[in-house]
């Protein structure tokens, strides 16, 4: 019988006992408690550092173990891998879909993909498309609306492959059409607002099944920032599950406040694991300091349980 106490510390360490087949040696040694952000942003797609930059924020922030999702996009990784080995940083292949749903638009998070796989890349090729279809749309409706060269603008702003609203957002800041990135969502980009342009994202089984195709697990992004009633959640949960989904970022720092302890219960209830994100867009943007997260909840299976990272003894 092995059995195995773990006691954590203030600190980043806890201290292991092991009690061998016999019971009867106790060996004792720390390891060091690994710090996980499986969601960030480069400028492969709305991030504003660049994936090197990324990881070596992450390191200067104690991150171990990063995954860089960004949005429709997975041309960051090579770079970010590279840093990572570097400076020692576990960097986690990942990527962040833009998912229709009913009415509903539905991020999903991929880790551990294979961004080789063609199934993939024939997936995310198709979504980025779309978006510079989106983007040019956007452009039009905002100079109906007395703003010159949004789109031109924009594309300035996108350093990477997948521009989105968030490009236009700077510009308009940069114009002073908008106080902030916030501001010029809420007056010109969110839904219902004129540089609004709706659109069919992939659906949800196919953004799960290019990424198991990929050997990547699937995740549901921010799934708090949704305004889903408890029934719609659960058939979400359902449907998630039943085309290959396997877990739920149960804590992210784009979630108000609170929402932990009730996406805890989905996952423990729908049998999901739970994975964590700070969302991280680059300094001074939207949401949370990368790797500042809150304690993973009690009695959730952590995404990253099957991974066989290396423990570090120190
Ligand atoms: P897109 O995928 O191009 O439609 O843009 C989605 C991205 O825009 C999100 O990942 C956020 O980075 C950002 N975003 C969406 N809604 C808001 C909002 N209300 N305020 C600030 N940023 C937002
Ligand atoms: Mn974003
Ligand atoms: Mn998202
Ligand atoms: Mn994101």
């Amino acid at each position: 019988m092995r059995v195995a106490q773990r006691r954590r510390e203030k600190t980043v360490s806890y201290t292991e006992f092991i009690l061998d087949g016999h019971a009867n040696r106790v060996y004792t040694g720390l390891i060091q408690m690994l710090r996980y952000d499986l969601h960030s942003h480069s400028t492969a797609s709305d991030g504003t550092l660049s994936p090197a930059e990324l990881v070596r924020h992450a390191a200067a922030q104690g991150v171990h173990v990063l995954a860089l999702t960004d949005h429709d996009a997975t041309s960051g990784l090579a770079e970010a891998a590279r840093a990572a080995g570097e400076l020692g940083v576990t960097l986690v292949h990942g990527v962040e879909i833009s998912v229709t749903w009913g009415h509903q638009l539905l991020h999903i998070v991929g880790l551990g993909i294979d961004p080789g796989n063609d199934t993939l890349q024939r997936g995310l090729s198709g979504l980025r498309d779309f978006r510079v279809r989106r983007a040019v749309e956007m452009g039009r409706r905002l100079e109906k609306r007395g703003i010159a060269g949004a789109y031109d603008g924009a594309l300035a702003f996108a350093e990477g492959p997948s521009i989105g609203r968030t490009h236009f957002a700077r510009y308009l800041v940069a114009q002073g059409k908008a106080k902030g990135v916030q501001d010029a969502f809420d007056h010109f980009l969110k839904r219902g607002k004129p540089g609004y342009v709706p659109g069919e994202w992939a659906s949800l089984s196919d953004a799960v099944k290019w990424i198991c195709a990929a050997g990547g697990q699937a995740v549901i992004a921010h799934p708090a920032r949704y305004k889903l009633s408890a029934s719609r959640f659960r058939d979400l949960l359902v449907e998630f599950k039943a085309t290959g989904g396997v877990a739920l970022e149960v804590i992210s720092t784009s979630h108000p406040h609170g929402a932990t302890p009730t996406l805890a219960n989905y996952a423990r209830r729908f049998e999901l694991l739970a994975s964590v994100g700070s969302d991280f867009h680059g300094p001074g943007q939207s949401y949370n300091e990368l790797g500042r997260l809150p304690a993973f909840p009690a009695g959730c299976v952590p995404v990253w349980e099957s991974w066989n990272l290396p423990q570090r003894h120190r």
